[in-house]
């Protein structure tokens, strides 16, 4: 979501502004720092960066710090750097053509409505098209930031979306990420009178713009999983056959103090019902050990989910106390030494799974999407699957689809050769 916001700034700047994109930021007329806060090590990396750009920009040039530390520290961010010269919260982002004019604005607001606003034309991929369904979020995850720095969720009207799907196409573009915080959560509100349409109906309409060929999003919520949901990913030839189903944790008390609204049954439910409909499909999770009150037992219990379903991909994460969080009231908070030991041995078995995965790759074929060019004269790109794969060539096989056999293997990429 952070990348695409960039994108919508850099697309305002250029169109409104003039501006263009440069590699070294010391001959820079503008530095924006895009900033994330779900965890609270980002926060303090923004300051130690800030500092540096201080120091090297060129006189006279500007910094903004935008994103969800923008949003939540606001005012601060000037008081603690004060040559920061503009402070732009997530959410804020269409105004950033404005507040570069205004110096020491901080431009916060959490219920700024931009679900209507037709952003300027910007993608740092000619081959994939980042675009958002909904801002902000309604649930209450105990741990979480994103509600305080991205405000209640807003579904963007399906005619933009699919616009904006359509122009991507006509430029070349052969894959859409359409990205929210609950994407099957679609439709839940509109700012505008507006056909409650829902995700899956979303998914039926962009899947019949030609020349697109796959559609890929994050991140679902386990909750809002239902039957219709899993069918139109499983039949829908155009959804890439990938699911991020974001667990959390396994234990259902964990899951209940974490507001989750799933339990360990629901979750394992619907992933065997995806498993079941869909047998191709690749699963990736996120999991946070060491949130408050988190038993051997409850971890134990996060493991056996892992055993049971055997996830294609983790992000894995030391549970981090959030400002305007309820659970950074939680008093029962799990020893940093023992989160630290249940990280090691949760991927330490993720490991496991995957070289155990691993192992039936070689000879496989995978239709790849290429997309990157890498050094030692490779280009990489995913499968349908999400699977990351590299073969010798050059950008010729950019934006292009090949059948791959595998070759040989690695834990984040896998190797291949271009057989068709
Ligand atoms: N909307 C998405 C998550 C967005 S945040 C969802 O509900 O799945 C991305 C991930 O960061 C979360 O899935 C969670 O695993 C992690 N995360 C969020 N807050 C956290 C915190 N306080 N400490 C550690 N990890 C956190
Ligand atoms: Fe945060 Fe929960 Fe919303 Fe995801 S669903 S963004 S974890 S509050």
């Amino acid at each position: 979501m952070n990348s695409r916001d960039s994108e919508h700034m850099i697309a305002e700047l250029r169109e409104k502004e003039n501006y263009e994109v440069i590699d070294n930021f010391a001959e820079a007329d503008l530095i924006l720092i895009n900033t994330c806060s779900v965890r609270e090590r980002p926060v303090h990396k923004l300051f130690s960066e800030l500092g540096g750009f201080n120091k090297k920009k060129k006189p006279g040039a500007k910094i903004g710090v935008c994103g969800c530390t923008a949003s939540h520290l606001g005012e601060e961010i000037i008081k603690r750097a004060p040559y920061v010269n503009f402070v732009l919260g997530a959410r804020n982002v269409s105004k950033i053509s404005e507040v570069l004019h205004r110096d020491k604005a901080v431009e916060i607001d959490i219920n700024y409505d931009e679900s209507e606003f037709a952003f300027n034309d910007f993608r740092s991929s000619p081959y994939k098209a980042y675009i958002n369904i909904s801002i902000g979020c309604d649930k209450s995850c105990t741990y979480c930031i994103v509600p305080k720095t991205r405000g209640d969720e807003i579904s963007i009207p399906d005619s933009l979306i699919i616009q904006e799907a359509r122009k991507a196409v006509n430029a070349g573009v052969k894959e859409v990420f359409l990205l929210g915080q609950n994407v099957n959560n679609y439709g839940r509100r509109f700012s505008g009178d507006q056909e409650k349409v829902n995700f899956s109906e979303l998914l039926r309409r962009l899947s019949k713009i030609e020349g697109l060929e796959r559609i890929r999003f994050t991140s679902p919520h386990p909750f809002h999983m239902d039957d219709e949901f899993i069918e139109e990913f499983s039949t829908n030839p155009k959804i890439c056959k990938s699911m991020h189903m974001p667990l959390q944790s396994g234990s259902t008390k964990v899951l209940q103090d974490m507001k989750r609204g799933y339990t360990k049954e629901w979750f394992l439910n619907r992933v065997f019902k995806l498993k079941s409909m869909c047998p191709e499909a690749t699963i990736s999770t996120d999991i946070i050990v060491g949130f408050p009150g988190e038993s051997d037992e409850d971890f134990e219990d996060t493991l056996d989910v892992m055993k049971k379903v055997k996830f294609d991909q983790i992000f894995s994460f030391k549970y981090s106390p959030r400002p305007e969080t309820e659970a950074e009231h939680f008093t029962n908070v799990v020893d940093e030494e023992i989160a630290s030991a249940r990280l090691t041995v949760l991927q330490s078995l993720n490991n496991e799974i995957i070289d155990e995965k691993n192992t039936t790759q070689t000879g496989k074929v995978y239709r790849v999407y290429f997309e990157e060019l890498l050094k030692d004269y490779f280009v990489s790109g995913k499968s349908d699957n999400n699977i990351i794969v590299k073969v010798k060539g050059s950008d010729e096989l950019l934006g292009q689809f090949r059948d791959v056999k595998i070759t040989s293997i690695g834990r984040t990429i896998l190797t291949g050769e271009v057989v068709a």
